[in-house]
């Protein structure tokens, strides 16, 4: 392998190939520190041409090749096996805005750029790039076009899927596909573009992509609901959006429980309440005409809702400081769960109008089985998709809990399968779902997907072991 990783350094520059212990570390471990592998070398190219030289020597010595971009994914997809075989390919040297284009609204972006820098380039410019997610200070596009990521602004404006309009990728081959036209019609044959996108980095290497503009709104409100039942939180999406249409851009349900963890672990977060609910709904409108429609819109909602039965208390923000303080009680759930201890988490989606009805009847089968478990239940109920977490019951064993992860999962996932719905809606599979979606993907299905990466990768170099 020493001739292997002197044609890298050779490629690459030998201060972009990593090898000492200490050097490769912080690259082999996932976001939620559950698995550390090992690495043969971390390589980091600078440019598409780089990636692609380092994926020909991939090719030629069968080295198996795992993109990473930001790795803050939650399903192992960025963290290489234990075997020590294969490279982690780092995308955060390819951070370049190559152009922002004010009348087409496209922005053309290199992948290992940090969202939040995309968020504010686009702000600069007079534009909104509205994919945002609790990880955009270190995500990079990249990774959110490879697990196609969701985020808090999906019902509006759609996934990462829905902001792309163009890709260039390496090739597992190392050729360099460019399909960066930034167009909005072009139907001349298959979408490559979208088998790339959600790929998870098992068909190739993207590079660079546009990505959609769209105008800055005049007038962004938030607010925070309290209400009785995920079913009244169903209500009150309806309300909404017969109320605002495209003017709502969020609409996420934070049970009681997650709150209460927020403010246990976080204590300098306030819940804007005098006593607790069973359950909250952050809202939040973002209007293309003014502040006073904006406010006109949202309490006009709030009435309805209220004189329906569908809320009992709700507060508005009348500051960009309050706004914020109402995202921090939704933003720092999943880390106030991790401070409370280990978690066993689901993003799962189903059809929005059974969430109720899913919650109802999956909680009753996990408190059967495992008597005092505790749903830490939130999410993006306007796509449909809650992550629905399980921890340990109150002053339980994390190791016992944790013993028990498959059949926590099979109750949840089978429930899910029952309402027609996806074990995972925005984290990807992973090598961590890899093995569990068989159980619910048809043979029609798996046999379709292993035809394209055996038709596009034959060699299995591009991070094996990962969603298929
Ligand atoms: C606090 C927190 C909140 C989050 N909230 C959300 C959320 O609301 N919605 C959501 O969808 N996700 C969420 N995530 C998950 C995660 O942030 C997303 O999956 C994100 O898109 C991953 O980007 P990344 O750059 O960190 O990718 P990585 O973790 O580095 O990689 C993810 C996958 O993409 C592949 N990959 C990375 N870059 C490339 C590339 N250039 N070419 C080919 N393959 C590549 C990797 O091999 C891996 O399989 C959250 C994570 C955290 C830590």
């Amino acid at each position: 392998m020493n001739d292997f990783l002197n044609l890298c350094r050779d490629a690459v520059g030998a201060a972009h190939v990593l090898t000492a212990e200490a050097d490769v570390a912080p690259y082999l471990t996932d976001w939620r520190r559950r698995f550390t592998g090992k690495a043969l070398a971390v390589v980091k190219p600078a440019s598409p041409e780089e990636v692609a030289a380092i994926v020909r020597l991939c090719s030629q010595f069968r080295v198996p090749i795992v993109p990473q971009g930001g790795n803050t994914g939650m399903v192992l997809g960025s963290v290489p096996d234990a075997s020590g075989t294969s490279i982690v390919l780092s995308l955060t040297r390819l951070n370049r805005i190559r152009g922002i284009d004010t009348v087409n609204n496209t922005m053309t972006v290199e992948a290992g750029c940090v969202l939040e820098t995309i968020q504010n380039a686009a702000a600069d410019a007079g534009r909104l790039f509205p994919l945002s997610l609790a990880a955009e200070g270190s995500c990079t596009i990249g990774g959110n076009l490879s697990t196609n990521a969701g985020g808090v602004a999906v019902l509006r404006y759609g996934n990462t899927r829905e902001l792309c309009l163009g890709l260039e990728v390496v090739t597992p081959q190392g050729d360099i596909w460019s399909g960066l036209k930034g167009l909005r019609k072009d139907n001349t044959g298959y979408d490559l573009r979208d088998l790339f996108i959600g790929a998870e980095g098992t068909l190739g290497v993207i590079t660079a992509a546009v990505l959609k503009l769209f105008p800055q709104p005049k007038a962004k409100l938030t607010a925070l609901a309290a209400l009785e039942t995920p079913d009244d939180a169903l209500r009150l999406l309806s309300i909404a959006q017969a109320r605002c249409g495209a003017t709502l851009t969020a609409f996420e349900l934070m049970s009681e429980i997650c709150l209460h963890l927020v403010t246990k672990h976080f204590p300098q977060i306030r819940l804007p309440f005098a006593q607790h609910y069973p359950q909250y709904v952050l809202l939040e409108l973002s209007d293309s005409e003014s502040e006073e429609h904006a406010t006109a819109m949202l309490e006009g909602l709030i009435e309805e809702a209220l004189e329906q039965g569908c809320i009992v208390d709700a507060v508005v923000a009348s500051s960009i400081a309050q706004s914020n303080a109402l995202w921090n009680l939704r933003e720092h759930i999943s880390m106030a769960q991790a401070a409370e201890g280990k978690n066993i988490k689901h993003d799962i989606s189903v059809p929005i109008s059974r969430i109720g009805e899913f919650i109802r009847i999956t909680d009753v089968a996990l408190q059967d089985a495992f008597p005092g478990c505790r749903m830490v239940t939130f999410g993006h109920l306007g796509d449909g998709n809650l992550h629905y977490n399980v921890s340990p019951p109150e002053n339980g064993s994390d190791e016992e809990f944790i013993r028990h992860q498959e059949a926590i999962n099979r109750v949840v996932h089978d429930s899910v399968d029952r309402f027609g719905g996806s074990i995972s809606a925005e984290h990807g599979l992973g090598a961590l779902k890899r093995d569990e979606v068989r159980r619910y993907k048809s043979e029609t299905e798996m046999a379709l997907m292993w035809t394209l990466k055996q038709a596009i990768d034959p060699l299995g170099i591009m991070n094996p072991g990962k969603v298929i």
